[in-house]
């Protein structure tokens, strides 16, 4: 079973997805730290994003300490827009999700990357409990640049988190997995 989680910046989808597939036995795929991948790669010098996405040289940085750095949160929107590379990553994304069980967060994910997903999740919170997670209002300033990309799926349940503990929306979620499957 595939479950997706998309929702904006602060929303809490990492720490959410993690502990959900970590409770579930699932894969777990964080398909910013993708498209933070290809941005540190460019960043570092390479001459082309799209090269960098349909080669899979991402690769050898998605575990990288600089993927949350300040320098990838101000390019990352910018590269995440180019059409030719998220055709690119969305071939790799679906190819992990074709696997099997896993849980996938993103923006497009419920919607445009495995819209056959059993369970959609949009994780919402309020604008200042996403700032303050983040740190930093520049988080808000992304959504706006990533708004084309992000979708909320039509037929996804909506979550919000806001001064709801992580282990009560885990459960919450889990507990619409069991339902499903
Ligand atoms: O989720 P995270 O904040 O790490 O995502 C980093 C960036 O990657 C987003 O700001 C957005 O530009 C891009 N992204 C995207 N589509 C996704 C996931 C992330 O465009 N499915």
């Amino acid at each position: 079973m595939v479950v997706t989680i998309d929702g904006l910046a602060g929303a809490g989808k990492s720490t959410v997805a993690r502990l959900l597939a970590d409770r579930l036995g699932y894969r777990y795929l964080d398909t910013g730290a993708i498209y933070r991948a290809v941005t540190l790669a460019v960043l570092d010098g390479a001459p082309d994003a799209t090269t960098v996405a349909a080669s899979g040289a991402w690769r050898v940085l998605a575990d990288d300490p600089r993927l949350r750095s300040s320098a990838v949160d101000e390019a990352v929107s910018a590269i995440a827009r180019t059409v030719s590379v998220r055709e690119a990553l969305r071939g790799a994304q679906r190819d992990f999700l074709a696997a099997g069980d896993a849980v996938a967060e993103g923006r497009d994910i419920g919607e445009v990357v495995w819209p056959q997903a059993e369970l959609k999740v949009w994780l919402e919170a309020d604008p200042d409990e996403r700032a303050r997670r983040r740190g930093t209002v520049h988080a808000l300033e992304r959504d706006r640049r990533d708004a084309e990309q992000t979708r909320v799926p039509a037929d996804a349940v909506v979550v919000d988190t806001t001064g709801i503990a992580v282990d009560v929306v885990v459960e919450r979620i889990a507990t619409l997995v069991g339902e499903r499957s």
